[in-house]
């Protein structure tokens, strides 16, 4: 009795487990889906209170299409963390030569690094495979180098390399920008956390990036791991299993 206890317990503790847990997802979307349409509701009423200059209601319509593009990139973000919760059997596996991968894909993350005045560094070791699913991969590696070019600084510096490592294939993506508090670094990869709440939409996103990250690189069996230093910049590497 004693140990049909313990494991009932057990159970209901983990249910108890995701019942709250679900009950957070659903709080945590609705709060993040609540700011931007309040933004809209507000300059709606605002806008409507008078008769306006064409002037006044085209900055009203800009905010509009400003706030529904952010809600509809959450969206497919959470639609996608949604997908990757259950995807290990939807994952489309095959040998991927991930130095040509990276060679084939470095031309843009060149570009959006130049769109945000940086420069991008790019080296690989030839030859490097991977068993991965290359559009989960992409999504992977434009995370990493969307938001080492968000957060660096003016003319800074983005670099992306790719190595073997005690037999496991390495990719670090490293910035020379803002850096990350050690207390904010054990959160990061968690669903919506930002570390600057009051950055603008442009200079931030929904804080899904890095969960969606996490999940991808879990699903291929490897790890993602962060070094930072605030005010310097930091590195983010993912270690995924070498075939055999
Ligand atoms: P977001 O969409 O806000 O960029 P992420 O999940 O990708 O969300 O990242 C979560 C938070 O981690 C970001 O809001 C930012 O504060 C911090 N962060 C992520 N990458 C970096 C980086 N390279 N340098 C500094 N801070 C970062």
């Amino acid at each position: 009795f004693g140990e049909l206890t313990a494991s009932l317990n057990q159970a209901f503790g983990l249910l108890q487990e995701n019942v709250d847990r679900e009950r957070q997802i659903v709080a945590d979307v609705s709060h993040e889906i609540r700011a931007p349409l309040t933004v809209m509701q507000g300059e709606a009423s605002l806008a409507l209170r008078r008769k306006r200059t064409v002037e006044e209601y085209e900055r009203c319509l800009q905010v509009f299409s400003s706030e529904s593009a952010y809600l509809s990139a959450m969206v497919n973000k959470l639609l996608l963390v949604a997908q990757l919760d259950n995807a290990s059997g939807l994952l489309n596996l095959e040998d991927v030569n991930l130095s040509d991968f990276l060679n084939e894909l470095s031309p843009s993350f060149k570009t959006l690094c130049e769109e945000h005045l940086l420069t991008f560094k790019f080296e690989a070791e030839t030859a490097i495979k991977v068993r991965g699913d290359r559009l989960k991969l992409r999504e992977l590696l434009f995370n990493l180098i969307d938001n080492a070019a968000k957060y660096n600084r003016p003319e800074g510096e983005v670099s992306l390399s790719l190595k073997t490592d005690k037999k496991l294939v390495r990719i670090d993506v490293s910035d020379k920008g803002i850096g990350i508090k050690p207390e904010d670094l054990g959160r990061i990869f968690e669903r919506f956390y930002r570390v600057d709440k009051a950055a603008s939409r442009e200079d931030s996103g929904a804080g899904l990036g890095l969960t969606i990250c996490k999940r991808i690189v879990d699903l291929h069996k490897g790890r993602i791991e962060v070094k930072s230093t605030l005010g310097k910049g930091s590195t983010f590497s993912v270690f995924l299993p070498a075939p055999e």
